[in-house]
């Protein structure tokens, strides 16, 4: 049988408006972990095309409600747990990909380009040759940073 490329999925997302007074905090999340994440979308679930052929899983993803900008404390805390969870995933094998699903316009207190600070720092945590898609709303910010980190960048 051939070997299914293993491909991780994770992600954190905010549309946020920066002149809302209030600020998004991490209880906002809801976060969603590990085979949560693959329950949240049906065309990656067993018996499906897709989730037949590659090998999912989920770290972490989060999708809140756009508001105000993303206090650092959540951002950081979230993150790390995505960071956690990939190295458990990649410490026995390597990935074939990592599906990023952002929605391209969070803003963190005291970060400019939160997406690919993320981003990057999967990126050492898996590597430069792991295939990464990014999937973000029409109108995310895509930086050049943002572009060369990522494979293929698709809206949703
Ligand atoms: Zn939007």
């Amino acid at each position: 049988m051939m070997r299914r490329p293993v491909i991780a999925v994770a992600g954190l997302a905010c549309e946020t408006s920066t002149f809302f007074a209030s600020r998004t905090r991490a209880a906002a999340f809801q976060p969603r972990r590990g085979d949560e994440v693959i329950e949240k979308y049906a065309f990656i679930q067993p018996g499906s095309i897709l989730g037949e052929s590659a090998d999912w899983r989920g770290t972490l993803i989060s999708h809140t409600l756009p508001g105000g900008a993303v206090t650092r404390d959540a951002f950081e805390t979230l993150s790390a747990e995505i960071l956690s969870r990939l190295r458990e995933i990649t410490a026995p094998i390597m990935l074939d990909g990592l599906w990023f699903g952002i929605h391209g316009a969070m803003c963190v207190q005291g970060l400019d380009d939160v997406e690919y600070e993320l981003l990057k720092c999967c990126r050492e945590v898996i590597g430069p040759d792991v295939l990464v898609s990014a999937s973000m709303d029409p109108h995310g910010n895509v930086s050049r940073e943002l572009a060369h980190q990522t494979d293929l960048i698709t809206c949703y």
